[in-house]
Parts: structure tokens; sequence; C-alpha cells
């Protein structure tokens, strides 16, 4: 809602988090039937995980020297002494379920949607929230580069479908747990030499976090990073493979991707693909900037680093819904839920009252959606109310009409109005629609 009351400062929502209203709700609502339902014909399947998770799954997971998890996480302490969180992304709640629920004894693979509220501990800025709204796909069990495809494309039919354009895929590979380890060794040394021209951010993320040294967006570290090696030297023959075979499906696809060396996506879990998607958008200002939509990649380790026994390879990606509802070129997708209504129902009196209930359940039966204002009792009010929501007809129940068993069908175009007995009212309605 746009209108609040300055008045109840200590009673806001809190920072980065905000009501949404009707309208907002079926926005929100309508993208992600929308999109579970392009899932769903792929063979996706729901998943629904809590929204508080255990702490340890996101510092063992996402990995305790990112941002997400040393600067963005809720967390709170139960009474009973238990460390939760709520969940900052939804990939380690996926795994944690399918391990937890002995998911690899099923069929392989699994391939789950989800859609809801996550929450980073972030500066609210444009396009970021403290409570924001994901949809993911996560496909489990298998190490297949099809998997991998499979993932991106349904993200980018997703996003075309919502109107999105100007898509841009950046890939990059990182390499399995053996390649990865070279690269990030010789990421290390090259860093190090250089230690005098990075800003202290990066040295900090060279003790901490080196990978994310590639992230920095500092001009002087840029200049660095353009002689840093690069994750695609250091890939072993299957590895290549891999990330070969994956290009080969997003060329044949269409993908309009871009292989970005310096993408690492900040996090411990992922191996192989990685990947981003961009589209190009307005600021307030008017200046054109690339703004992130989703992002993804394979996380072959992630089961090990939850203590199964089992490797899980798996990839998945999430797509950020409040950033791409609020693009100009958004196509609205009305949920199903959403009934617009065909009349609005003004009763007048007590005893109509009474009655109004039996009317509007056969209304509800008969599939008919009203208005009502239940507090106002002019009739003029009731009609100039009808009149400006465009509602096409109006149904008037006063004293008389509830003694008699009817009711008056007003068309608010014509003006001529019928008496219709109760019992036939929806038939009527049908008759007219
Ligand atoms: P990530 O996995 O962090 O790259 O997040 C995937 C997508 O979610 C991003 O590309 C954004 O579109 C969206 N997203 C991430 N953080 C936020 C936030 N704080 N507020 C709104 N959207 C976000």
């Amino acid at each position: 809602m746009k209108t609040r009351s300055a008045k109840n400062d200590d009673l806001r929502s809190p920072k980065g988090m905000r009501d949404l209203v009707s309208e907002e709700v079926f926005l929100f609502q309508g993208f992600l039937e929308k999109a579970a339902e392009a899932a769903i014909y792929y063979g996706f399947k729901p998943i629904e995980t809590p929204v508080l998770e255990q702490e340890e799954l996101f510092t063992r997971s996402v990995g305790e020297d990112t941002d997400i998890v040393s600067k963005e996480m809720f967390s709170l302490k139960t009474r009973g002494g238990d460390r939760l969180v709520l969940r900052p992304e939804g990939t380690a709640g996926v795994m944690r379920a399918y391990l937890e629920q002995g998911m690899s004894a099923l069929p392989q693979p699994l391939m789950f949607y989800y859609g809801g509220p996550f929450f980073r501990h972030e500066n609210p800025q444009r396009g970021r929230w403290r409570q924001f709204y994901q949809f993911g796909l996560e496909i489990l069990g298998t190490r297949k580069s099809i998997a991998d495809a499979t993932i991106i494309n349904l993200a980018k039919i997703i996003l075309e479908e919502a109107g999105i354009k100007n898509l841009t895929f950046r890939i990059n590979s990182l390499g399995d747990a053996d390649c990865r380890g070279a690269f990030r060794r010789d990421l290390i040394n090259y860093y190090r030499k250089n230690v005098r021209h990075i800003c202290v951010d990066c040295r900090e993320r060279l003790k901490t976090n080196p990978l994310r040294l590639l992230d920095c967006k500092q001009p002087g570290c840029i200049a660095i990073k353009a002689e840093a090696p690069e994750s695609i030297g250091y890939l072993c023959a299957s590895c290549k493979t891999h990330f070969k075979e994956v290009l080969e499906y997003l060329d044949s696809l269409g993908v309009n991707y871009e292989v970005d060396n310096t993408l690492v996506r900040g996090l411990d879990y992922y191996t192989r693909t990685v990947f981003e998607i961009f589209t190009e958008s307005h600021t307030d200002d008017g200046e054109l900037t690339s703004l992130a939509l989703g992002g993804g990649g394979r996380y072959d380790n992630l089961a090990k680093t939850l203590n199964s026994k089992k490797e899980v390879p798996a990839v998945g990606m999430s797509l950020g819904v409040d950033r791409i509802i609020n693009l100009p070129e958004y196509i609205r997708h009305a949920p199903r839920l959403l009934k617009k209504p065909r009349v609005f129902f003004i009763q007048l009196s007590f005893d109509a009252k009474l009655k109004s209930f039996e009317v509007i359940e056969a209304l509800r039966h008969a599939k008919i959606p009203i208005q009502q204002s239940l507090s106002k009792d002019s009739i003029g009010a009731q009609l100039a109310l009808a009149e400006k929501n465009g509602v096409p007809y109006t149904i008037i129940l006063g004293q008389k009409e509830a003694m008699e068993n009817t009711v008056i069908v007003r068309n608010m175009d014509t003006r001529s109005q019928d008496t219709i007995k109760i019992d036939k009212l929806t038939e009527y309605l049908k008759k007219i629609k």
C-alpha cells in the first residue's frame, strides 16, 4: 500500500519488509501460478520447506564466509535454545528435505519447484528488500548436462512469457571439487602478489572467500581482475565436456548467453555450471543498467557438506519475483483464483441482511462472484459504488423483497430493472450473461 500513516512510526512494518494488499497479492500470485504451471508441464513437482531452518544448514552449505551467512541472516534463538534462521535462499532447504526424507530411494532425478518469501538483512534499496519472493527450480540426483540446460531453458521460458525482453544469461564453470581447488590456489597466489592494488574489502575476501574477489566492482579491482586466472583454464576433461554440452544445448535452444569468466556466485556450494540472468532496466534517474533477475548453478557437493554419505549431484536456479513484476514490460497474469465481480450486491434493512447470506451462497454455488458493501445503508451510496467499480449488474434486496423472497436485478448500463424470485435468480443471471 502506498498510503501509510506517518503517525505510528513505532508500529511500522520492519525495515525492508512491506504489506502486499489486494491487487499486489494477485500480482505475485499471478506470476507464481504461471511459473508453476510451466514447471508442471516440464514434469516438476512442488515442494514447500519451512521458512525457518537450523542456522547450521546455511553455515555449512552456503558457507560461513559468504555475505549471505556472515551479514545477512535473520537469526533467532528458540526458548529451547535452538538457533534458527529465516531462510535466506531455497536450495539448501530443498537438499535438506531430500536427505531427511530419504528421497534418494525414489527414481532419480527429482524435479522440484517452489515459490515464497526469503529473508536477507541487506540494506533496502531499489529492487532489494529484506523480505523478498523467489520462484525456484531444482533437479536433484543427476549429473547430466541436460539438467543444467532444462533449468536455464525453463527460466528463459518463464521470463519470456512474463514479457521480459533483452535477457542475457551470464554463464561460467567453476569446475568440480578437484579442479576448483587448483584454480582457488592460483587465484589466491595471484591476488597475494597484487594485494597492494586491491580494495580493503578485497583484502578481507582474500582471507575468507577468495572466489568473491572476482565479484568486486571497484575500478582498481576490476583492472586486477582482468589478468586474474580464469576457472575455465583449470577444468578437468569431464568438467570441460560438461560445460561444452551445456553451451551446445543453450545454442540449440536459442538462449542469449555470454561466457563470463569472472562469474563465481560467491556461495560455497556451487560446482561446475554457474549462471545469472540479467535484463536492461532504467533506474529512477533514467539511467539504463543491467538488473539481475535470477541466478543458479550446479551444486554436486552440497549433499556431502550436509553429511550425506552419498553424493547427490544437482542443479537449480531462482528468480527474483519482486523485480520481475515491477518491470514496465511485465505482462500481468491474473491468478486463476481472481474473479471479476459480475454483480454488486445491495442489502437494505435488517431482514434483507438476514436473507442476504442465502442469496450470496446460491450465487457462489453458481460461480457468480459478487462485490458488496456491508456497511453502507443508503441505496444511493451503494449504487454509486457499483457504478464506480464498473460492475455490470446490481442485485437489490430490500425489506419488501426479503418478505416476498425476491430481489431486484438492475442493469447498470440501461438502468432497467427486473424483480426475480430468489430461487430463480442464478438461472436468470446465467441467461443474461
Ligand atoms: P541470488 O541467488 O542471491 O542471486 O538471488 C536470485 C535473485 O533473487 C536475484 O537475481 C534477485 O533478482 C533476487 N533477489 C536476491 N536478493 C534480493 C533482495 N534482497 N530483494 C529482492 N530481490 C532479491
